[in-house]
């Protein structure tokens, strides 16, 4: 055999399990409470409601579920728009699509990457007619219902504006929270800033049930909406009398009693997560043509994934160039989520003056950020994007 250490694979962002996850699933399992009904799954709905501090939580089976029923309750209707941002993963506009309504895709900010509450509003007043009580988007026609922002890689979107916007024109506000639970704005929790907010603990999360969500919200009548729409619509549960059609999207007691064990680790992790991110800023602080990830002053961001933007002139490779060279020493990085808009599958939604999702998509690259990434491992990622250059 050839000398040479072998070196590990360095995934992109990998579940940690090193609490109390073997003993509750354990418990499950000894006391044969494995389905949808058992003590875990309130557990970790009181878990939630009280980290985020919001009145109610209902647990589904994963974030995408979560989303489609909460635009559902808040209700949404087939032909209805919904504000997303560009730059985001696709879940919270499928959600939007399984309704039959369409996402009306919004700008992103160029400082923090998120949904931009300034089009949001420029979008609102000067692209859409208020008449009785209804918003009217004048280019499509359709009522304008409601906004998605989505607090992509741990930062929190700007919300005061549009909270502020939405109230005026009572339109409902459903945050995505998948990729951010524990980044806060102006010190309240993202998740309890809007009328809902929704969860996943899918695999790649920062903490994860192997795949699950949650809706949370303070308004009593859509958590109870919420759990009758999870567990088929059922008005009578002796004679199965149905009014609706409903779903089976509840999260099951083996993955809530996961989550549990997940949830008392939730802190450290986010701390964790913040000493990836120091060490990633002053490893890579001085590389031409390298930009860092902003934290807004009003922001606490958990730095879900440690994301860089790469000008391909000054750094002398291109995005996707480094992100194979990267690969070759067994490193995982991804680029961005390709815009939304620009997706066939979107092609008949409205777009409101897209430009900065489309130059974020070329140049941005998420790094290694798993909560078990080791220092050492980490020196190798930054030495790469080092060397990787001119
Ligand atoms: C992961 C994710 C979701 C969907 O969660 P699943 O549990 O995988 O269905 C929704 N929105 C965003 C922004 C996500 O990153």
């Amino acid at each position: 055999m050839k000398s040479g250490k072998i070196l590990k694979r360095i995934p992109l962002c990998e579940p940690e399990i090193r609490g109390n996850e073997w003993k509750y699933i354990k418990e499950c399992l000894d006391t044969n409470w494995v389905s949808s009904v058992g003590k875990y799954v309130e557990k970790f709905e009181h878990c939630l409601a009280d980290y985020i501090g919001v009145k109610h939580a209902v647990a589904c089976m994963n974030g995408t579920a979560a989303l489609h029923m909460a635009l559902l309750a808040a209700g949404l209707r087939p032909d209805e728009e919904v504000l997303v941002p560009a730059l985001t993963f696709i879940a919270p506009a499928n959600a939007v699509r399984y309704i039959g309504a369409w996402p009306v895709f919004i700008d992103v900010d160029p400082q923090t990457w998120q949904m931009d509450s300034r089009r949001v509003v420029e979008f609102l007043k000067e692209n859409c007619d208020y008449r009785r009580n209804r918003l009217i988007n004048r280019a499509t026609k359709r009522t304008v219902k409601m906004i998605l922002p989505v607090h992509i890689l741990g930062h929190p979107v700007d919300m005061d504006p549009i909270v502020g916007i939405a109230k005026r024109y009572h339109l409902k506000v459903i945050e995505d929270v998948a990729e951010s639970i524990g980044a806060t704005y102006k010190g309240r929790m993202a998740g309890s800033l809007g009328d809902i907010g929704c969860f996943s603990f899918n695999g790649n999360k920062i903490i994860t049930t192997g795949g699950g969500g949650m809706v949370v919200t303070n308004d009593r009548h859509i958590a109870d909406r919420v759990r009758y729409l999870t567990t088929q619509a059922k008005d009578d549960v002796v004679e199965y009398i149905h009014r609706e059609i409903g779903y089976n999207y509840r999260l099951g007691n083996i993955q809530a009693a996961m989550g549990v064990a997940q949830m008392e680790r939730l802190k450290e992790y986010i701390a964790i997560k913040n000493q990836i991110r120091k060490r990633y800023e002053e490893g890579l602080r001085n590389v031409e043509g390298i930009a860092l990830p902003a934290n807004a002053s009003w922001a606490r961001s958990i730095c879900w994934l440690y994301t860089i933007l790469i000008d391909g002139r000054r750094y002398g490779r291109s995005s996707r160039e480094l992100m194979r060279r990267l690969k070759k020493e067994g490193i995982d990085t991804r680029p961005f989520w390709h815009p939304l808009h620009s997706l066939k599958i979107f092609k008949k939604c409205y777009a409101h003056k897209i430009r900065i999702a489309d130059q974020l998509y070329w140049q941005g690259l998420s790094l290694p950020s798993s909560v078990g990434l080791a220092a050492h491992e980490q020196r190798r990622v930054i030495q790469v994007i080092r060397d990787g250059g001119r």
